[in-house]
């Protein structure tokens, strides 16, 4: 009994595909963030599932839409009951008004909860929550890079966090300088040590070779897993780059 797991992309698509011992082809796009799953049967080859997928390209993106509007409108509106992403897991916002100064903190085990003054409106709760985010964010920094200073051997001489829009961090190798971005602190913890793992060895490597990717096998093995995990929630539709 063999089950194999496998990531291709079909027009800019990622899709995994489980081969599994079943007599026909299934092709699902599921919530939250209408990621593509095909089950496929042994007997079928690469090009027949890549013709599958293709022919059904237009229901796919449909399915894909409706998902990724439901989730940013949910968004723009930072209210009660939207959900909200926190080191990879899932949160309720609980927005609660008061005459105190704003506050954001996890509450128990699956809430979010923003306190704001009376009135305060959509745009300042998301300044609010965007700097609590930072500063959760840039807590989680400063260790790491120390830990790994040690481990690769090279020094950040510089770091920062910033939004960037199709980028996940970057790496200024002859300052020494690395960005972050911010919206890593809605990824699961491993992808941001990977994305610091991997900018730190653009100090050695620069270019995206062989030599660095066996310089990310020798430091952190399991860095292909951790880059997957940067998919799970996209944003927008744009691969995004380390
Ligand atoms: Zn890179």
């Amino acid at each position: 009994m063999t089950t194999e797991k496998q990531l291709i992309e079909v027009s800019g698509i990622a899709v995994e595909i489980i081969r599994k011992k079943i007599k026909n082809l299934h092709l699902g796009v599921y919530p939250p963030y209408g990621k593509v799953r095909v089950s496929a049967p042994l007997f079928l080859d690469d090009d027949a599932i890549r013709l599958a997928i293709i022919s059904r390209l237009a229901w796919i993106r449909k399915q894909q839409k409706t998902f990724l509007n439901q989730d940013r409108q949910s968004e723009r509106e930072m209210i009660t009951g939207e959900t909200h992403y926190f080191w990879g897991r899932r949160f309720r916002l609980d927005v609660i008004e008061a005459d105190l100064p704003p506050r954001v903190r996890i509450r128990g085990t699956a809430t979010l909860e923003m306190r704001v003054r009376p009135g305060t409106n959509r745009e300042k709760r998301e300044q609010i929550l965007s700097a609590w985010y930072r500063r959760e964010l840039k807590e989680q920094i400063p260790p790491l890079i120390a830990k790994w200073e040690e481990m690769i051997g090279v020094s950040v001489l510089e770091w920062g966090v910033k939004r960037m829009k199709t980028r996940w961090g970057s790496c200024n190798a002859r300052a020494g300088r690395i960005w972050l971005n911010l919206e890593l602190v809605k990824r699961h913890p491993l992808c941001l040590e990977y994305i610091i793992v991997h900018e730190m060895v653009h100090l050695l490597q620069r270019r995206h070779n062989e030599r660095f990717c066996e310089l990310m096998d020798g430091f952190m093995p399991g860095w292909r897993q951790h880059k997957e995990g940067l998919k799970e929630i996209p944003l927008t539709d744009e691969y995004w780059e380390e």
